[in-house]
Order: C-alpha cells, then sequence, then structure tokens
C-alpha cells in the first residue's frame, strides 16, 4: 500500500488466536524427525492446513504425500495431526515405513470414541465436514456404522438404519452454534439420540471462535489469518460476520489485503486460526499500522496453557523417553 492512511483508526486483536496445542506439537514433530533422521522425512498430507507451515517445512526437506504408497520403503513416515484411518496405518505397516504419529491427541479421543460406540453396536452420526481429512481418518475407525451429517439441512434428509443405539459425534474445529442447530434438528428427528461423553470441537476452536466474536462485536472489519483449507480459520470467518463484523475477510498473507477492504473503516479485528504462526498475524499487523491503524488493542477471553508431549516415537528416538 502506497498511500498511508491517518484518522481514528484502531485494530482490535482477538486472544486466544493462532497455534493450538496440537498444531504446535505436531509442527515440532516434523522439525525433530528432520534433525533427528535426516532429510528426507514423508508427511502424509499437510502436515497441519497453513500453506506457510507447509513451505517452512518443504525448504528444511519435508516432503508432502496424499498417501502412503508415494512413501519409499522404509523410509520415516509423519501422519498429520488431522489424524489417519486404521486402513492407513496398516498401509504404513505392509510398506514397512517408520511411522510418527503426530495426529492432535484430540482428534485421537474422537477415534476412541467412535470405535467404543461401534464396537458396543451404536450407530455413529458423524457431523463434519465430507471430504476433510479428520473426518475421513474418524470414519475409518467405523467405517460401517457412520453416517456423515454435512450441515443442518443434511438432517431430514439422512438414510439412518433403525437402530435404538444413535450417537453423535463430530470433527473438532466445528462452528459451535452450527453444531448446536444440528444436534437439535437430529434430536427433534431421532428423539433417542445420545450426547457424547464430552465435547468433541476442541477447546482451541471453542476458544478462537468466542475470542472472534468479542471482537466481531465492535469491528467494522475483520481479519482472519488462515488457509483456504483450515476448517477453523473459515468458521472464524463466519462467526465474525455472524457476530456483527459488517465485512470478513480470510488472508494468507498480509500482501492478500486489499485497500478498498479498508475504505471507510475505523476499527479492523484481526484473528489467526489455529495452525497459523504468530509471524504471519505481527505482518499483518504492521501493513495495517502502515495504513494507519496504529493503535492495538489486545481483548483476550481466555488463556491457554495446554501443551502436549510430542508422538511417543519421537520421545522414544529423540530423548530417549519411554
Ligand atoms: Fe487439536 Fe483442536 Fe488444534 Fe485440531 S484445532 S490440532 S483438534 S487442538
Amino acid at each position: 500500500r502506497d498511500e498511508p492512511v491517518t484518522g481514528a483508526k484502531r485494530v482490535i486483536l482477538a486472544a486466544p488466536r493462532g497455534y493450538c496445542a496440537g498444531v504446535d506439537r505436531a509442527v515440532v514433530a516434523v522439525e525433530k524427525a528432520l534433525e533427528h533422521y535426516g532429510a528426507p522425512v514423508y508427511v502424509r498430507k499437510q502436515i497441519v492446513h497453513n500453506v506457510h507451515v507447509v513451505s517452512t517445512l518443504e525448504q528444511k526437506g519435508a516432503i508432502f504425500v496424499d498417501e502412503v504408497d508415494e512413501v519409499p520403503r522404509g523410509s520415516h513416515l509423519v501422519f498429520s495431526a488431522h489424524g489417519v484411518s486404521p486402513a492407513v496405518v496398516q498401509g504404513a505397516k505392509d510398506r514397512e515405513l517408520e511411522a510418527i504419529d503426530a495426529t492432535c491427541p484430540l482428534v485421537t479421543k474422537v477415534h476412541r470414541e467412535a470405535t467404543r460406540f461401534s464396537r458396543d453396536d451404536f450407530h455413529i452420526l458423524l457431523i463434519g465436514h465430507a471430504g476433510h481429512e479428520e473426518v475421513e481418518g474418524t470414519m475409518g475407525h467405523a467405517p460401517e456404522r457412520t453416517t456423515l451429517v454435512n450441515s443442518p439441512d443434511d438432517v431430514a434428509t439422512l438414510i439412518v438404519p433403525e437402530t435404538d443405539k444413535l450417537v453423535w459425534l463430530s470433527q473438532t474445529t466445528l462452528s459451535v452454534d452450527e453444531t448446536m442447530e444440528t444436534v437439535r434438528l437430529l434430536r427433534a428427528r431421532f428423539p433417542h439420540l445420545q450426547d457424547p461423553p464430552s465435547d468433541d470441537i476442541c477447546y482451541a476452536t471453542q476458544n478462537r471462535q468466542v475470542a472472534v466474536r468479542k471482537v466481531a462485536e465492535d469491528a467494522d472489519l475483520v481479519i482472519v489469518v488462515g488457509s483456504s483449507n483450515s476448517s477453523n480459520s473459515v468458521r472464524l470467518v463466519e462467526v465474525a460476520l455472524e457476530y456483527g463484523a459488517k465485512a470478513a475477510y480470510r488472508v494468507d498473507y498480509a500482501s492478500e489485503i486489499r485497500q478498498e477492504w479498508l475504505d471507510g473503516v475505523a476499527t479492523v479485528g484481526v484473528t489467526s486460526g489455529a495452525s497459523v504462526p504468530e509471524v504471519l498475524v505481527q505482518q499483518v499487523l504492521a501493513d495495517l499500522a502502515f495504513a494507519g491503524y496504529r493503535d492495538v488493542d489486545q481483548v483476550v477471553t481466555a488463556e491457554e496453557d495446554l501443551m502436549f508431549s510430542l508422538p511417543k516415537e519421537l520421545r522414544r528416538d529423540v530423548s530417549g523417553q519411554p
């Protein structure tokens, strides 16, 4: 932007934003694997859904593949934070790959629920987005006993087997409000529907939605830093619009912010998805400052201190822990 703007302009910065514990663990897992085993280290799918993270790891020697059969026998292969189905784990074993499982523990929790409910003869209604890697991984834990519910609009036409044992589970990165609406409609159609033992939408998704709501109440424009395939980032744009922002856009990089978005805008809200490094937010703030939005107030709606230990294969090999 070559024309600095002056005036009473400000930024409200949402907190929590950016990296969650599962993303941090998965990214560090690839970095540690590269340090310890040497390049190349293969990664099935994007380790987390962020183009900057993926290209940075590629420069360090990570090779991203879609499926295990693209990986040379005997190589190290990291499973992404979104998790995999048992069939993928078996495929890696069959190829004698050294697998490192960076599945977020909060996704693994949903996998365990799916496995247990399936074993106990339940049919599972999985609320989530078709084609998302996490959904494919979770459905793979109970493939014969899961029906995907893509949106509230799907509920009326769902075909579900006749059974008394019906439970819903969900993807971890959905809109809390929309999921509750889907559950309400499901319960109206299937009154015996059981709830999961605990929330499947993870703490990070929920906290970032609460924070962006607060910011959106006072913002003319909300900028969400995050990639287009990042479910939780895309949800943040939707939530910002629902909760009062006049406009909301998602960008991967500060350079994507268009001058016309700022026309007549006094207050810009800024946040980032759970897979987004803070450096990308700082670049957005720097560009906004250049455009006259120099005052930055941070709105903190929760404190986060959760951390996950590295995948067990790396703990064993890198730090000698059992
Ligand atoms: Fe885990 Fe939630 Fe982060 Fe996904 S968004 S990696 S489920 S903490």
